[in-house]
C-alpha cells in the first residue's frame, strides 16, 4: 500500500499504553500498518542507569510477550528489570504456615511470575520503536478540540496544529481530556484512599518475592527491584496517608517498620515518597465513531493486583488486532461497527478484574472482631486449594482463552 493512502490514527496520551498501541499500529513487520501522530501533554522521558525510577509496574506474562513481538523486551531486561518468582499474601503476623497464601511460579511450570519494569525505562524503549517506525511524536501539547465527523475526527491541539484522522486513540489516562471533551459517560468510585510510594533498602533479601500485607487501612505491597531493594506501594486511607507524606523521614520510617511487620527485617533507608489517590473508573462505552479509549483513560483499578497497566496493555494489542484485520479486508477501520469488536473482547475482561479487585478490598476493609481472624482462616483454605491458586495465577500472567497476535509472540 502507497504510504500517502494510509490512515492516519491520532493517539493521545504518550503513557506505555498509548506509546504500546502507537507501535503496534505502525510496526515495519506488518504489511498494512497505520500513519500515526502521538501527542503528549508531559515532556519526553529520560531513563537514568544510576537512580531507579520510582514509578514501577509489576508486568505479565502476556504484557512481557506483547513488548518481546514490538521488539522492546530484551532492552528493557538488558537495562533494568526485577523478576518475581513468589508472592506472599498475608494479613497480620507474617507466618508462612498460618494465615497467609503463597503463590509460586514454580506450581504453574513458568520461571517466574512476572517483571518489576520502570515506568520510564518503559517509556523510553517504546518511544525508541517509534522513532524507527517514523511515528511523529509532539510532546507538551494538550488537546483544545475535538470535531468527530462521519469519516474523520477533527484534533486541534494546544500548540495550533489541526489533526484529520481516520481514528483518535484516546490512552490519556484516569483523567482522560478525550473522554471529557466528548462526555462520554463513566461510573467512577473513589476509594478514599491515597498510595504511597517509596523504593526501601532493607535487612533482609527480598528473594525476588512480592510481599503484600493487608492492614486495616488498606494494603502495604513490597515489590523487588533489581538492585537489591524494595518498591512500596502503601494504600492507606487519605487522611493517614496525608500524614505519613508530612512526617519526618525518621517518623516516616518506624511507622513504616511497624506497619511491614519486619518482614524484610530493619529498613536502613528510603528514597522521597510519592503519593497517588486511587479510584476505580469504568467508560460505558469503550468506543464512538472514530473514536477509541483504551487503558486507564477507559478503565481504573485498584492497585493491589499491579494489574492496571496489564489490562492497559491489553486493550493496546486487542485494539491493533482489530484495526489492522479491518485495514487488511479493506473495511473502514474507524467505523463503530468496527471499533464495538474491540469493546466486545476487551470490556468484559476489564470489568470482571476491577469487580474482583474491588471485592477484595472491601472483604479487608470490613472491620469488627470477628473478621481478621475469620479472615485469616480463609487464607489458611486457601492457601491450600492449590487448583483455585493456579487458575488465579495463569489469569495474573495475563493468560485468557483468546489472546491477541502480539501476546501470544514467544519470547526468543
Ligand atoms: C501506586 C500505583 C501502583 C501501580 N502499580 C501497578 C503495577 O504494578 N502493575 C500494573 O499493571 N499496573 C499498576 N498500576 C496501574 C498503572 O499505573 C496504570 O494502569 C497505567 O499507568 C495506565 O497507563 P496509561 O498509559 O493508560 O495511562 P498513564 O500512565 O496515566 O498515561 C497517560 C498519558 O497521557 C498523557 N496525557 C494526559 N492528559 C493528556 C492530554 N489532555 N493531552 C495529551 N496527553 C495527555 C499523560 O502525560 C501521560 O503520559 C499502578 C497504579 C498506581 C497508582
Amino acid at each position: 500500500m502507497n504510504k500517502k493512502t494510509r490512515p492516519l490514527v491520532v493517539v493521545v496520551g504518550g503513557g506505555p499504553v498509548g506509546l504500546s498501541v502507537a507501535a503496534l499500529l505502525s510496526s515495519n513487520s506488518k504489511l498494512e500498518k497505520f500513519d500515526v501522530h502521538l501527542v503528549d501533554s508531559g515532556s519526553a522521558p529520560t531513563w537514568f542507569r544510576d537512580s531507579l525510577d520510582l514509578r514501577v509496574y509489576a508486568l505479565s506474562r502476556v504484557s512481557q510477550n506483547i513488548l518481546n513481538s514490538l521488539g522492546v523486551w530484551e532492552s528493557i531486561t538488558t537495562c533494568r528489570s526485577s523478576p518475581y518468582e513468589k508472592m506472599h499474601v498475608w494479613q497480620g503476623k507474617y507466618d508462612a504456615r498460618l494465615g497467609s497464601v503463597t503463590f509460586d511460579s514454580a506450581e504453574v511450570g513458568e520461571p517466574d511470575l512476572g517483571h518489576i519494569v520502570e515506568d520510564s525505562l518503559l517509556r523510553v524503549e517504546l518511544i525508541k520503536n517509534l522513532e524507527r517506525a517514523g511515528v511523529k511524536i509532539t510532546f507538551g501539547a494538550e488537546l483544545s478540540s475535538i470535531d468527530i465527523r462521519q469519516r474523520e475526527a477533527h484534533v486541534t491541539l494546544s500548540t495550533g496544529e489541526k489533526l484529520s484522522a481516520a481514528i483518535l486513540i484516546a490512552a490519556d489516562g484516569g483523567s482522560s481530556t478525550v473522554r471529557d471533551l466528548l462526555e462520554m459517560p463513566i461510573t467512577k468510585v473513589s476509594y478514599q484512599q491515597q498510595a504511597i510510594v517509596t523504593h526501601i533498602e532493607t535487612e533482609k533479601s527480598h528473594g525476588e518475592t512480592a510481599w503484600q500485607r493487608f492492614l486495616p487501612d488498606g494494603p502495604l505491597a513490597f515489590l523487588p527491584l533489581a538492585d537489591g531493594r524494595s518498591s512500596v506501594v502503601w494504600s492507606t486511607k487519605s487522611n493517614h496517608a496525608k500524614t505519613l507524606c508530612e512526617l519526618r523521614d525518621s517518623e516516616f520510617r518506624a511507622k513504616l517498620q511497624s506497619a511491614s511487620g519486619n518482614v524484610l527485617g530493619k529498613i536502613s533507608s528510603f528514597t522521597k515518597r510519592a503519593s497517588f489517590p486511587l479510584q476505580a473508573s469504568h467508560a460505558h462505552q469503550y468506543c464512538g465513531n472514530r473514536v477509541v479509549l483504551v487503558g486507564d483513560a477507559a478503565h481504573k483499578i485498584h492497585p493491589l493486583a499491579g494489574q492496571g497497566m496489564n489490562l492497559g496493555l491489553m486493550d493496546a494489542a486487542v485494539v491493533a488486532d482489530v484495526l489492522l484485520e479491518a485495514l487488511h479486508k479493506g473495511e473502514d477501520p474507524g467505523d463503530l461497527r468496527v471499533l464495538r469488536r474491540y469493546e466486545r473482547q476487551r470490556k468484559g475482561d476489564n470489568l470482571k478484574m476491577l469487580l474482583a479487585l474491588d471485592v477484595l478490598h472491601r472483604l479487608f476493609g470490613v472491620s469488627g472482631n470477628l473478621m481478621p481472624p475469620l479472615r485469616s482462616i480463609g487464607l489458611s483454605a486457601f492457601d491450600a486449594m492449590p487448583f483455585v491458586k493456579s487458575k488465579i495465577m495463569r489469569r495474573a500472567l495475563g493468560y485468557r482463552n483468546q489472546l491477541p497476535g502480539a501476546a501470544i509472540n514467544p519470547i526468543v
